[in-house]
């Protein structure tokens, strides 16, 4: 599943290809994004503004309509030229957003649904976020609090829950689990306010490296970006850690089965 650099990247992206551009076609398949446009048109409108939250991708439109896009595990937003071929096959198509020198096409997104800004307001799984480590205005202080109220969770879970943080995925929550020296199934109540404000922050770190860095890179938490060298744990069981050579484990976390890699040496 994407996580919150990727779907930053993928906004801002977006945002450089369409924003301040006006809408001269909309196209989609989904019947209840169809409806809206029918009963008020896309085409006219100003491509205000794309942004990320957390895992979620907005895309403003002039007139009080925002696009709001979740890709799940199989969705993704591509931009062409007028007349380019795309990458993909057309039958993936769910949404297309043209201006006059780029289109915007939605492959395969699993959720996609158009809000006022009233509406997004009390859209389930969206009002009550956590702070975004990629947001200009994020308060770490507030993600530490909402880290901490979660006592009773395996923190490996609890930075993954979007209400507390908004935008880790599987791939950073165990690296930044190794990078903090902490096994990822302790309780969140077993940990020192320090480690809590240790692990917002290297999340952060992660999360702003990945976004920083030119753009077809390979994601990494070790600073090296060649194949199979670029993370500290994540899909490496069995593999020799990079820091002590002990193998790396991968476990269940017993509440809902997802899978965290660890060092049992470098984290306890
Ligand atoms: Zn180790």
């Amino acid at each position: 599943m994407p996580e919150g650099d990727t779907i930053f990247r993928t906004a801002r992206t977006l945002e450089r290809a369409l924003g301040g551009q006006t809408v001269t076609r909309f196209e989609t398949v989904l019947p209840k994004l169809a409806r809206i446009d029918c009963d008020t048109p896309l085409a006219g409108r100003t491509v205000d503004l794309v942004e990320s939250r957390g895992k979620w991708l907005l895309m403003h439109f002039s007139g009080d309509l925002v696009l709001l896009t979740h890709m799940l595990m199989s969705g993704s937003w591509h931009i062409y030229r007028p007349g380019e071929k795309w990458q993909r096959h057309r039958s993936h198509m769910r949404i297309v957003v043209e201006t006059p020198s780029m289109l915007a096409v939605a492959f395969d997104v699993p959720v996609a649904e158009f809000h006022t800004a009233h509406s997004l307001e009390r859209r389930a799984g969206f009002n009550r976020l956590g702070p975004a480590p990629l947001a200009p205005d994020f308060d770490a202080d507030l993600a530490v609090a909402n880290l901490a109220a979660r006592g009773h969770l395996e923190f490996g879970l609890a930075l993954l829950d979007q209400t507390a943080l908004a935008g880790l995925g599987n791939v950073f929550k165990s690296e930044v689990a190794f990078a903090c020296g902490l096994s990822p199934f302790r309780q969140v109540a077993t940990l020192t306010k320090e480690q809590l404000t240790a692990l917002v922050a290297t999340a952060r770190k992660y999360l702003v490296a990945n976004v920083t860095e030119p753009s077809g890179h390979r994601r990494t938490t070790t600073r090296n970006t060649q194949k199979e060298q670029n993370l500290w744990v994540y899909g490496r069981q069995g593999q020799p850690c990079r820091r002590c050579a002990t193998a790396i484990r991968a476990q269940k976390h017993t509440a809902d089965g997802r899978i965290s890699f660890w060092c049992p040496a470098c984290q306890e």
